[in-house]
């Protein structure tokens, strides 16, 4: 591996971040390397965004092949693989148009504003009211932070966005506050991530599903965290038997080239006109690419059955190094997303992994820690991955 040498700390960064103190200069499918030649197993895939594993060929070549054509030329033009990747996202989903942007956050937005618009310039109401739910995630700009039911995500940043209403996530009973005459849309995540790795319980969603179908409210799922195969189908929607009216999506679509996208039906997609919404670079040749060639490799390639057969391997293997270690209260998840729940500072565990055994992984909150494999992750790297976290738990 190259060996390069890049400063460790940056004061010239904006204190944004606590970074761990490694510096990755290459990564291949599961494995990373850092800058003094170190190998790195890692099972955190970019935050579920690298769901083929590091610098997958076939992207790679697609990639390459279109650095020798147009990078960007702007939305006034006619954008083949943007128009194509739109064709395959509606040909695999519940959708019929879609809108493309850079970001999770941008792709929330993009939802927020559609649901406003849909509300005002379709239903002809003022009502303009998301609700969202207590630990979810939802971005980092005014509007998303202001969705996201977490306080630390919205210190400091009053006054926030309004017309962001919270509710308890699986709480039955609290469905009953769903609807008012100001409420517009739904916005949840189906495993909620950063929040936890806390999964959806599906009684609770249908029942959320038909209170927002009798009331003619958006079901808006946030599926930045939990699509492109993260959690054994495509998206996690289609293991809960809705159909929402709106699907956001980032992370995983390029493969690491950034690009965020929202799913809409035709009806909710009608409220945005020519001049309503728009984005410089959503949906470029070059990200269009990647998500062209991240989301035909995974359908050409049965990569849904073998995150889904992998998952369960994967959870198994969870489940025994649980009956091993009685301070690991919980394995949950759904599919590639999967959480230990474990007393004590879930952090202390991820920072042995790296130093003593060169395992990366991820924490969801003070108590969880966070797996997030790729989706061509195989048999043999789960038994190394497990093999770690038991010397962890064991130390
Ligand atoms: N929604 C969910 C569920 C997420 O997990 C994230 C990022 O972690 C976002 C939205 C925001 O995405 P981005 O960081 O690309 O803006």
């Amino acid at each position: 591996m190259s060996k390069q040498t890049i400063p460790a700390a940056a004061p010239m960064l904006m204190p944004t971040y606590n970074r761990f103190p490694l510096t990755l200069v290459e990564g291949k499918g599961s494995w990373v390397w850092d800058d003094k030649g170190g190998k790195y197993l890692d099972y955190t895939s970019g935050i579920a965004t690298c769901n083929l594993g590091h610098a997958p060929d076939s992207v790679k070549q697609q990639l390459k092949n279109q650095l020798d054509k147009i990078w960007h030329c702007s939305n006034l033009y006619h954008i083949p693989a943007q128009e194509q990747l739109a064709e395959k996202l509606v040909e695999h989903s519940f959708g019929d148009q879609v809108f493309f942007c850079n970001s999770g956050a941008e792709a929330n937005e993009a939802a927020i504003k559609l649901a406003r618009r849909y509300a005002q310039e379709i239903k002809g109401t003022d009502a303009y009211e998301v609700v969202t739910f207590s630990q979810s995630f939802h971005g980092r700009t005014l509007a998303t932070l202001a969705a996201t039911g977490q306080d630390k995500i919205q210190q400091g940043f009053a006054p926030l966005a309004e017309g962001f209403r919270y509710l308890p996530y699986n709480d039955k009973r609290a469905l009953e506050q769903l609807v008012t005459d100001r409420t517009c849309a739904v916005l949840l995540e189906l495993v909620q991530g950063e929040g936890g790795v806390i999964p959806a319980d599906e009684d609770w969603v249908k029942q959320l599903a038909a209170l927002c179908k009798q009331n003619d409210i958006l079901l808006m799922i946030d599926e930045i965290q939990t699509g492109i195969g993260r959690t054994g189908t495509l998206f996690a929607y289609e293991q809960y038997g809705i159909e929402p009216d709106v699907v956001s999506l980032a992370k995983g679509l390029g493969s690491g080239i950034p690009i965020g996208a929202i799913i809409a039906g035709r009806k909710a997609a009608s409220a945005f006109s020519p001049g309503s919404h728009g984005s410089t670079f959503g949906g470029n040749p070059f990200s269009s690419t990647a998500g062209l060639a991240t989301i035909t490799h995974i359908m050409d390639n049965g990569l849904i059955d073998q995150a889904a057969e992998l998952s369960a391997y994967l959870e198994e293997q969870l489940q025994c190094l649980k009956q091993q270690f009685s301070f690991i209260k919980e394995i949950r998840g759904k599919g590639l997303l999967q959480g230990i729940v474990v007393e004590g500072n879930a952090m202390d565990y991820v920072i042995k992994a790296r130093e003593q055994h060169h395992l990366l992984v991820l924490v969801a909150g003070p108590s969880v820690i966070r797996i997030l494999p790729p989706l061509t992750t195989n048999k043999t790297e789960i038994d190394q991955f497990i093999s770690v976290m038991e010397k962890v738990f064991a130390s």
